[in-house]
Formats: structure tokens, C-alpha cells, sequence
């Protein structure tokens, strides 16, 4: 049966030990809400930490009650466990790094150890719940391996991970020491979600840089599998907040913040105490805003909940004491004895007095100078009746981008941030009941619910995609067909491309030469009389000529545009110029002057531009553009551009690949013919082949070929199979 398998850090069952005895208190947070509305209990699984450390003592106990009525099977960690993996390199590396303050990084071997270790110790309860048809869904930043650790142990399983934190620019994560490690744990999964489209854009450009790998509108082509990567905004269980409001509860204590508050002007600010969330700034542009305007002196509040965090961290522990002074300096530079400015409440609130604050509130001011979302900006807009409420928000919390119809500004800015206060003072209820309900229409929608499902049916379906996509993947069935008429044919023809297919691609293209177990593999297969092998490449015929000049076997080069039969010399294959390389030439000696780690082949008929090692990002841009000038300058010559494998080629038209197999195949009468390649130059081969031809396509991706293996390393090996059945 299928299920639903999640894991994160946290179980959403909080366990307490206190004088040996356990208790057991479900989590309230709004991932727990959102995914309880799609978690069976009963079927599903939910696998992280208990919150306490495992012990022998009541390790099983614990975990058997665990499992029996909350459908969770806790992950068994020391507290050493806890302190390295958890407070160490989570929250003391990758924390502050995702949320670009890489001054407070701390770059330790041994907790990044750890947290290989713990990701490994996730990874073994997984496999003991989870079965190959089961949904994997991962959590956030404390798992960023797990993906992979499982896909190695259970390669078609289905996976998907969700970051609740911001990816940052490559510029920040090349910083981390196992940046590779980490973007080759997610690449794992099947499907990757963030909460905002810019967090989509940073990690694609990381997978780019770091792994090589292909990337196309939010779809990464990496190690034979696509993992799609996408933005899925978190919403909250706007229900629970919206309907609160009318509770009696919520009544009353709105109605003692009112009074203790004398009427004023009400802001708020609710978060917890961290460095991200920008609350020192947010205080000094209280104080400025103050300073600036003496006319509301008395007439307004800003009620500040810091929600206790990280309390024995000392980063934390200085944030914590520079707050508590800015808050008694303001206080006694601005108060009165009948007005204190700024409320500070360091510890949480119940759910109904929260629920008051927001609905009190006339200013919620959310101003991070990083936020992966941001719930609470969410929240105060639900909490909103016909009473107006203005959103201050900051650009840089994940939630900006969806509440277009809050008052944005940079965190940074006291200006700003003052400058909004004061519009937010000035505006009309009517306008702010405006905005409310346009906010409030939104959220009402994109629920955390919603979220939820929404992410779980698109695992369903990218998998489906996946599927389609490996259908063509060479089984075990299909390879004994191809071996079977291998085996009974006489007259065989084997057009085999080199870069890529039998060879694995080198950072230059002259490093790329063959080795002895290919020539091993060719010399197999030319052996055999029943064979004419021909070699179908884009090289130059004199690396071609020194590579298998020697060996008994036909070769092209140029993509089509030298022949050179078994034993015989190099033609042309038609004919053709090559005066146009002279107006060519130097546009692409110009782009390779621009763009660092590119570089310019020149072959008898073609000009190639290589961009292998230059800056993905940049490649985007040079490509279009230097494809653009070639298409002004070729218009009226009888040349043609061409993309590769990060090349781009302009080379005369009417030659390709598949005239030159073309030229094969309609020499003789073949009882087999098998064509093996693996970029779009080869395609050109696929397109032409007659239909009992077998063809395969190395590398995942569309293709006209019939069948697709995954690396260089299947062909060899496929084509020393046949060999061998052919005996
Ligand atoms: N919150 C709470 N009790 C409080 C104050 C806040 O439960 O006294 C909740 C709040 O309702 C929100 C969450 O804490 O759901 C904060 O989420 P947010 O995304 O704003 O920030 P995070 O802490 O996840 O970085």
C-alpha cells in the first residue's frame, strides 16, 4: 500500500521526562497542523526526534507508544548526537549561512560529522518504515543528506524535500566547506520544494556550478535521473486563525489590551529571538521614527513578543542583552509616567492571546533581514476583521512576494521603516480594509492544507513524469532481444559516436583520449568479420587518424563532413567551402576574448565555440548572444549553428551526422544495424536509421532513439556483451 512517510527533525508529539516519568504533548506548530490535514495516523509514518535522548531504560517502551498512537517512530540520538548535529552544524552553520550572516558561521569538522552520522541514523529508521511505493517526504535544513543516503539504499523510491529556510546565492554557500556534499544529499530526492521562486533561482545556480549538471525551467538533468525543483509557498490554517476571533476568550483579552493600553495606536511585533529577524534594527527605527515625530508621542505602543530561542547559544545570549538595552533606552528617552513606548515580552503567548494581539493591532510591523516565509505576517492578516490593520513587511521575508498589498520595506532602513509607520498611521481604514481583503482572499485560498496537498500530488506526478522518461531505459528484456538478432546476423553495421558515448567528457577536449579498455572493446568487436564499425564523431579527423588510423574500422569526423571507409583514405563529403571561417573566425575569437573558460576549435569546415569550464550564469547570456550575431553574419552563406554538448558549432549545411550514417547504410544490405550516441549531433544519426535499426541514446533526455542507457560505461559493456554472443 502506499503511504505517506515523513520525516523531520522533530516528531510532531513533543515528549517530556520529568522524574522518570513521560509525557506526551502534540505539537502545534503550523507545518504540524498543515500536515495532519494529509497524515493518516493510522496508515502513514512519521519518523524524527522524540525530544529526548535515547536510553535503553524506556528507549523501546517510548517508541512502541509512540508508534501505537501517533503513527511516529522516533529517531534514537545521544546528547551528544543532539549538540553537534542539531545546535552544531544546523543551527551554528548552515542557519546563519542560509541567512546570509556568514559572520556567524562556525566551520567545525566534527559537527559536520555528526551530522553525516545522524542523517545516516535517519536514513536507517526510514528504511526500516519505508517501502519502495511509499512517498518520502524530508524536512528542512537539518536533513539536506538524507535524500541521497536513501536513493542509494532504495533507488526507486519516491522523494521529496522541502527547504523552510532560504537557499542563499551561490557567492554564500560556496563559502560552506561541504557545499558539494550537501547539493548532492538533496539531489536525491525527486522533487524539491522552497518557499520562495528567488530560493529556486540560488540552488539551480549552485547545482550548475557544482555538479556540471543540466538544468531547464526548474528541472535538473543529474546522474541519469530529472529532479524538479519548484516554488511551493507554505500558507497557514487560516480557518483556525480567522475563526478565533470571535472567541470569547480571544474578546476578552483583546478587550484588556485595549484598556491597558489606553486606546493607543497598537504595533506589534512577534518573533523569535534571532538574529534574523532583524529586531534591533526594527528598534532603532522605532526610536528614529519617535525621534522624528514628536506628535505621536503618547498616542502610540509597539508591543514586542520575542519568543525565547537558542537560549544557551552565545550569539543568541548577546543579541538578547543588546535588545534588552535598546529597549530600556528608549524607554527612557521617550516615556512618560503615564506612557511606556515599547512593551517587551520575552517568553510565548497561549494561541487565544496571540490570537488578541493580532486582532488589536493596528500596525504589525514583520521586519527580518531574512526569513525563509515568515508565518506571522500571514497570521496577523487572518486574525483582520472590518477594523483596517496595515502589514508592514520586509522585502526580504519569503512572504513579501505574496502579500503584494502590505507596506514593503528594506529592514535595513530606518528610514524606510519610519516612513511606512507614519503612512500606515495616515491611511485610510477603508484603504486598509482594501488591502486586508485582498491579503485575506489570497490566504484563504493557499492554506497550509493546500500546501500540503499540493506538494505530495506533484511527488506523485513528477514520478509519473520520471517514469515516462525512463521508459525507454534498456532492460534486461530488451537487451536480450538486441543480443538475440546480434547472434543470428551476418552482416552487421555499428555506428558509434566517441564523445560521451564511449568516452566520458574531460575538461579539455585533448584529455578526452581513449583508453585501453575501450580499444580493448573496439578492437572486440572489429575482430569480428560479420562487423564494419564506424566511428561517427564531431573531432577533428587528424585526432581521429591518431586515435584508430591504425584499427580496422570506418571513421567520420567533422560531424559528417570526412569519411574515411575501413583501411581507406579521408574524402570530403561533399563538396564544400570554408572561406566563410575567415568573416567567422574573429566574432568567436572576440567572445572567447569576453568570456574566461571558453574556448575556440577550429576544424577543416567547422568553427566550434566550447563553454565546458565558463560560468554557467554567464554562458546563458554569451550563448544567446553569440548565436544572435552568428545568425547576422551566416544569413547569407550556406552555413548553419549548431548546439552540442556545450558547444556551440557553425559549420556548413546539408552535412551532418545523418547523412554520413546515411552513407553506411545504403552502401550494403544490413541484417543488423545499431547506432549508439549521446547528444543532439547524433540525433541527426537516430532520425535517419531505417525502422529495424536498434538505436540508444546515452544519458537521460528526449530522444528519437529507441532506447537509452545511463553512462558510457553501459555501452561498453553492452557492446562487449554482444560481442560475446556472437561467438
Ligand atoms: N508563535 C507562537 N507563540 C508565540 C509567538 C509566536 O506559537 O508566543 C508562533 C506564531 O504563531 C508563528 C510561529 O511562532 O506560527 C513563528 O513562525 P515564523 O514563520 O514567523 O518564524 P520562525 O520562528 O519559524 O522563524
Amino acid at each position: 500500500m502506499k503511504r505517506l512517510i515523513i520525516v523531520s527533525n522533530r516528531l510532531p508529539v513533543t515528549v517530556e521526562e520529568k522524574n522518570g516519568r513521560v509525557r506526551f504533548s502534540k505539537s502545534v506548530g503550523g507545518l504540524a497542523t498543515g500536515l495532519s490535514s494529509i497524515f493518516n495516523r493510522a496508515a502513514d509514518r512519521w519518523i524524527g526526534w522524540s525530544g529526548i535522548y535515547a536510553s535503553k531504560s524506556f528507549g523501546r517502551t517510548l517508541g512502541k507508544k509512540l508508534t501505537r498512537e501517533y503513527g511516529c517512530y522516533p529517531v534514537p540520538l545521544s546528547q551528544k548526537d543532539v549538540q553537534l548535529y542539531y545546535e552544531g552544524f544546523s543551527n551554528d552553520t548552515v542557519w546563519p549561512l542560509f541567512h546570509y550572516f556568514p559572520q556567524f558561521v562556525v566551520y567545525d569538522d566534527e559537527a559536520w560529522e555528526r551530522y553525516v552520522k545522524v542523517n545516516k541514523l535517519f536514513a536507517d529508521t526510514v528504511l526500516k518504515v519505508a517501502g519502495k511505493n511509499d512517498n518520502i517526504w524530508i524536512h528542512d535544513y537539518h536533513l539536506m543528506l538524507l535524500p541521497k543516503m536513501i536513493r542509494d539504499r532504495l533507488p526507486d523510491a519516491k522523494i521529496g524535500f522541502f527547504l523552510h529556510i532560504p537557499f542563499p546565492s551561490f557567492e554564500l554557500f560556496r563559502l560552506l566547506p561541504w557545499r558539494k556534499e550537501i547539493i548532492e544529499g538533496l539531489l536525491g530526492a525527486n522533487l524539491i520544494g522552497m518557499h520562495a521562486y528567488d530560493y529556486v533561482r540560488h540552488f539551480l545556480s549552485s547545482v550548475k556550478r557544482l555538479t556540471g549538471s543540466e538544468t531547464n525551467l526548474g528541472k535538473i538533468y543529474h546522474a541519469n535521473r530529472v529532479i524538479e525543483v519548484d516554488a511551493f509557498p507554505m500558507g497557514i490554517d487560516y480557518k483556525k486563525f480567522h475563526n478565533a476571533i470571535h472567541d470569547e476568550k480571544v474578546k476578552k483579552y483583546g478587550e484588556k489590551i485595549h484598556k491597558e493600553t489606553k486606546g493607543r495606536k497598537l504595533i506589534i511585533s512577534v518573533d523569535r529571538l534571532d538574529y534574523s529577524k532583524g529586531i534591533r534594527k526594527r528598534l532603532e527605527a522605532f526610536e528614529y521614527f519617535l525621534s522624528k515625530n514628536p506628535e505621536y508621542h503618547e498616542k502610540v505602543v509597539l508591543i514586542m513578543l520575542e519568543v525565547p530561542s537558542r537560549v544557551k547559544v552565545k550569539t543568541y545570549k548577546t543579541l538578547k542583552g543588546s535588545i534588552d538595552e535598546l529597549v530600556g533606552r528608549i524607554n527612557g528617552k521617550f516615556g512618560t509616567i503615564g506612557w511606556v513606548p515599547v512593551w517587551y515580552l520575552y517568553r510565548s503567548l497561549p494561541f487565544n492571546e496571540l490570537v488578541a494581539l493580532y486582532k488589536q493591532a493596528d500596525i504589525c510591523l514583520v521586519t527580518p533581514l531574512r526569513d525563509g516565509m515568515n508565518l506571522v505576517a500571514k497570521e496577523y492578516i487572518a486574525c483582520r476583521e472590518k477594523s483596517g490593520g496595515v502589514l508592514i513587511l520586509s522585502e526580504m521575508a519569503g512572504a513579501a512576494s505574496e502579500l503584494v498589498d502590505s507596506f514593503s520595506v528594506n529592514p535595513n532602513s530606518a528610514y524606510e521603516v519610519c516612513e511606512a509607520i507614519k503612512a500606515a498611521l495616515g491611511t485610510s481604514v477603508k484603504e486598509q480594509n482594501e488591502r486586508i481583503r485582498n491579503m485575506q482572499g489570497l490566504l484563504a485560498e493557499s492554506t497550509v492544507q493546500r500546501w500540503a496537498a499540493l506538494f505530495t500530488e506533484r511527488l506523485e506526478r513528477v514520478k509519473v513524469r520520471q517514469a515516462s522518461l525512463q521508459s525507454k531505459a534498456l532492460d534486461a528484456k530488451s537487451t536480450k532481444k538486441i543480443v538475440g538478432s546480434y547472434r543470428t546476423s551476418v552482416n552487421r553495421l555499428i555506428l558509434l559516436d566517441y564523445d560521451g558515448t564511449l568516452m566520458p567528457f574531460s575538461d579539455k577536449p585533448e584529455k578526452a583520449y581513449p583508453d585501453e579498455e575501450l580499444y580493448d572493446v573496439l578492437n572486440e568487436l572489429i575482430s569480428d568479420k560479420k562487423n564494419e564499425v564506424v566511428l561517427i564523431s564531431g573531432r577533428k579527423k587528424r585526432e581521429l587518424e591518431k586515435w584508430f588510423g591504425g584499427m580496422k574500422m570506418s571513421l567520420v569526423a567533422e560531424h559528417g563532413v570526412w569519411l574515411r571507409e575501413a583501411g581507406g583514405s579521408w574524402v570530403l563529403a561533399k563538396n564544400i567551402k570554408q572561406k566563410w571561417k575567415d568573416s567567422i573566425r574573429p566574432l568567436l575569437q572576440f567572445y572567447v576574448m569576453r568570456t574566461p573558460g571558453t574556448l575556440l576549435e577550429e576544424k577543416d569546415y567547422s568553427l566550434v565555440w566550447h563553454y565546458r569550464t565558463a560560468d554557467p550564469e554567464l554562458i546563458v547570456f554569451r550563448k544567446n548572444e553569440v548565436t544572435e550575431t552568428l545568425l547576422q553574419y551566416t544569413s547569407n552563406l550556406n552555413i548553419g549553428i549548431m548546439e552540442g554538448n556545450k558547444v556551440v558549432e557553425v559549420k556548413n549545411l546539408g552535412v551532418d551526422k545523418g547523412s554520413a550514417a546515411m552513407h553506411f547504410i545504403s552502401g550494403k544490405i544490413y541484417d543488423f544495424i545499431l547506432a549508439v550516441g549521446d547528444d543532439i549531433t547524433d540525433e541527426d544519426v537516430f532520425r535517419t536509421l531505417p525502422s529495424n535499426a536498434i538505436s540508444i541514446k546515452v544519458g537521460i533526455g528526449h530522444t528519437n532513439a529507441a532506447f537509452i542507457l545511463p553512462t558510457y560505461n553501459e555501452i561498453r559493456a553492452m557492446l562487449r556483451k554482444l560481442k560475446r554472443s556472437g561467438k
